[in-house]
């Protein structure tokens, strides 16, 4: 039986925090984790030297859950982020919380939060935040030894709201991540690192930072939260190789979907700074948008203005947003395994 939903007005929800119901708790101490429990209890209490506060020893993933045409709840390629927190936990020192424990609790959490999950059609989702952190008292510098994992859910507006915008970046002087860092993983620390660059960037006008490679600052990386795309003249879907770039799950599903639904080339390769005037479009990839055009990008007073203008998506990247997000909302049929139906 389906909850009802919550008395939302979901067509007008930003991108905020919005307690829900229940979320999901699950302790690991002396070596283990223990079974798992939702409760209602939104607030997490930890010692005053717990390693999460000390030594900022957390990670988190991302994902949504929503309704499709046919009325199922559904997430997309959940186990892509169930893997990569695995790969995030050992680059930390911390114990992994199971992959298929964490589709489970993904699972129960967005099913005891369903009344507030949006309707098909009304643009919204509900985010899903699982993350990980250190949480007895450590103040020598070490891995903590106990560790709480949990999700929590909170119901997220449309995108695009107003149409959509193609943004302006600037290439950044701040580095996000060094070479054999842990640009690759999703941890907090990356994102303690790129406040100041992203409140300065807004200081001076701009959406985004772009951040180049730390070591030589000549190739493209990514900007704080999302990865790149770009489609050269003769349509090729290009993106940037480098081992400290996040491994972006709907950059890996746009590449597949430019290969096999639209029949482009798509490749991952060292993109340089100074082929950026060469490109036809640009877009920034992630779960909260799917694909946000890029209009101009400026490198110290040099404006490189894209082709596709700055009113709309480019050509190929609305090609790509409507597939992928027709494959994700159940309008067109989707590779075996994206799609996990909840309810
Ligand atoms: C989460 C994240 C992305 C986007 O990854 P998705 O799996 O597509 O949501 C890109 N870059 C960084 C730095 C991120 O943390």
């Amino acid at each position: 039986m389906k909850m009802d939903k919550k008395n939302i007005d979901w067509k007008n929800l930003g991108f905020g925090y919005m307690q829900t119901d229940y979320r999901y708790v699950s302790n690991f101490k002396e070596g283990k984790w223990d079974e798992g429990t939702l409760t209602t209890d939104a607030n997490v209490v930890i010692n005053e030297c717990a390693g999460v506060l000390q030594y900022a020893q957390t990670i988190f993933e991302g994902l949504k859950a929503y309704t499709t045409k046919d009325g199922k709840i559904v997430t997309f390629r959940p186990d892509l982020n169930a893997q990569r927190m695995v790969d995030s936990a050992n680059r930390l020192e911390m114990p992994p919380f199971p992959a298929e424990r964490f589709l489970d609790a993904v699972a129960k959490t967005v099913k005891a939060n369903s009344a507030f999950v949006p309707p098909y059609g009304s643009g919204a989702s509900l985010y899903i935040r699982p993350y990980m952190f250190g949480a007895n008292p450590v103040i020598g510098v070490k891995p903590a030894d106990e560790y709480q994992f949990r999700v929590f859910t909170t119901p997220v507006g449309p995108y695009f709201k107003g149409g959509v915008k193609p943004l302006t970046l600037r290439v950044s002087d701040f580095d996000r991540a060094a070479p054999c860092g842990t640009g690759h993983i999703k941890a907090g620390l990356n994102y303690a690192m790129s406040m100041h660059a992203i409140v300065d960037a807004h200081k001076e006008g701009y959406d985004e930072n772009l951040y180049l490679d730390a070591a030589t600052r000549t190739k493209v990386e990514e900007t704080g939260g999302a990865n790149f795309i770009f489609i050269t003249k003769d349509k090729k879907v290009v993106t940037p190789k480098s081992n400290s770039i996040l491994p972006s799950i709907t950059r890996r599903s746009l590449l597949q979907v430019a290969k096999d639904y639209l029949g482009l080339e798509a490749e991952e390769r060292e993109v340089y700074l100074d082929e950026l005037q060469d490109f036809a479009e640009c877009g920034l990839c992630g779960t909260a948008a799917v694909i946000s055009p890029v209009g101009k990008i400026v490198d110290h007073g040099k404006e490189i203005c894209f082709p596709s203008g700055m009113e709309a998506m480019g050509e190929v990247t609305k090609q790509l947003y409507n597939t992928l997000t027709g494959i994700q909302m159940g309008t067109i049929e989707a590779p075996k395994d994206w799609i996990y139906v909840i309810e």
